[in-house]
């Protein structure tokens, strides 16, 4: 049977014009005006919408132990978001092979129903791991590694260890995802403020400063480029960290910058809620300031910022966040944000003049899709990408709550928002997975990308 999708407005990374598309087999293999019908062919009208290539997460943490969305409801909620395809992180336990480890992923994920890759979280640096590093890529198609210069005492890697998995992954043609804060020194600002009884949420902020964020970028950057790798700064979240990345970009290194849609719309009086409510805003890097924002947002329409993750952690509010009541250490880190990211980018970025919609499409699904080896067959709607399409209501809105949501969190972080714009309809190679706020997915039609090797496109 073949699908066509009539009467839209198809809307690219550079392009949008009136355009017919025609899907077989999950494939695109007509894009023109006036596609001619037959009678078996299942007839989608998009009445004047836009048709866009499904929006790529290439940062999530499902079925991570402690929350609460596994494969199933995370790739639920982020279809009926407009996410047709997720990178998510593995999470390695130390000591245990990391081939053995993505398989164990490989499992979890076999009840997706969108299209999904891993990152490989490297926690060591071993012979054994340097070892399976180019068999992740050459043999796994799993092409980037992530590393973390924070959370001191869990999966912090020192300098040398950086530096000798970078050389590793570059040389295996990987791109490397940093978590770039100074973690030993957010380590002692967080016992000095514990010492003087500074137990709230907001200390979480006020001892994780954009200099040690923008400190851990350029040192990050710099070993990156002394080991000779592509390097990806994870979710930036001020003007400080964005201008080392600029920079860096300057002199001509490879680096992108993804951001997340909470460093775009919230800042850091939400964690001076009253009654713990700022409880549910922690996360890592901290919210910011408001001043962050604009900074965030130039980063998008001047290009230094190439990505928005949504960098989901489905942490529960009862009995997850609560547990940092007396002491915000304690609390863990991570915001949903899976199901909200594509309505809420759409909303602040293109309904409110801050960036035009062909950025929009680049940040939220082409970019991601070139970077991380995924282009063209997903990130874009030419002939013979897959049939991963959103197609988009701008005329219609919605308030959020949690009570509509997919994702499992007890609390939404954008929670009675009106937001304008709406997904009517979400196609996963050519498979209707969502039509007016209906889900129609199947569970375990999602297949794993087998993303190739890192290259500058
Ligand atoms: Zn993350």
């Amino acid at each position: 049977m073949r699908t066509i999708i009539k009467n839209g407005i198809l809307v690219t990374s550079k392009a949008m014009y009136k355009a017919d598309v025609l899907i077989e087999q999950g494939i695109i293999t007509d894009i023109s005006e006036n596609i001619l019908l037959d009678t078996n062919d299942l007839v989608i009208n998009a009445n004047n919408q836009f048709i866009m290539p499904g929006a790529i997460d290439v940062h999530a943490h499902l079925a991570v132990p402690g929350t609460v969305d596994d494969f199933e409801s995370g790739t639920k909620a982020a279809a009926m978001g407009g996410l047709t395809s997720i990178i998510n992180f593995t999470n390695p336990t130390k000591g245990q092979s990391f081939l053995e480890n993505l398989r164990e992923w490989k499992d979890k994920a076999k009840c997706s129903y969108i299209d999904y890759g891993f990152h490989s979280i490297i926690n060591e640096c071993s012979e054994k791991v340097l070892a399976e590093i180019p068999k992740l890529a050459n043999e796994e198609g799993v092409t980037s590694i992530k590393l973390f210069m924070a959370y001191k005492n869990d999966v912090m890697v020192s300098d040398l260890d950086m530096y000798k998995l970078m050389k590793k992954a570059g040389e295996s043609g990987m791109i490397v995802n940093v978590h770039a804060e100074n973690g030993d020194v957010v380590d002692q600002l967080r016992k000095e403020a514990i010492s003087e009884g500074k137990t709230a949420p907001i200390y979480h902020a006020e001892t994780r400063p954009a200099s040690l964020e923008a400190e851990a970028t350029n040192r990050a950057i710099r070993i990156a480029e002394v080991a000779n790798t592509p390097v990806y700064i994870v979710h930036v979240s001020c003007s400080d960290a964005l201008q080392e990345v600029e920079r860096a970009k300057k002199r001509g290194r490879i680096v992108y910058a993804e951001t997340c849609p909470h460093y775009l719309v919230l800042d850091k009086s939400y964690l001076e809620l009253p009654d713990f409510e700022g409880g549910k805003y922690v996360c890592s890097p901290p919210l910011r300031d408001k001043q962050d924002q604009n900074s965030l947002w130039e980063g998008i329409r001047k290009g230094s910022i190439s990505t928005i993750g949504s960098d989901h952690s489905s942490l529960l509010f009862e009995g997850g966040k609560k547990i940092g009541f007396n002491n915000f250490t304690l609390i863990p880190n991570g915001l949903p944000s899976i199901e909200d990211i594509f309505h809420v980018v759409y909303h602040f970025g293109v309904h409110e003049d801050r960036i035009s919609l062909n950025k929009f499409v680049d940040i939220m699904s082409t970019s991601p899709a070139k970077i991380f080896g995924m282009y063209p067959r997903k990130g874009t709607l030419e002939i013979g990408s897959d049939a991963d399409i959103v197609i988009f209501d701008p005329s219609k809105s919605r308030v959020v709550s949690k009570k509509e949501q997919h994702q499992s969190t007890d609390y939404n972080i954008y929670e009675g928002l009106e937001l304008q714009g709406r997904i009517t309809h979400v196609l996963s190679r050519g498979d209707v997975i969502v039509k007016e706020n209906t889900f129609l997915g199947e569970i375990g039609r999602g297949k794993f990308i087998y993303r190739k090797k890192f290259t500058l496109n």
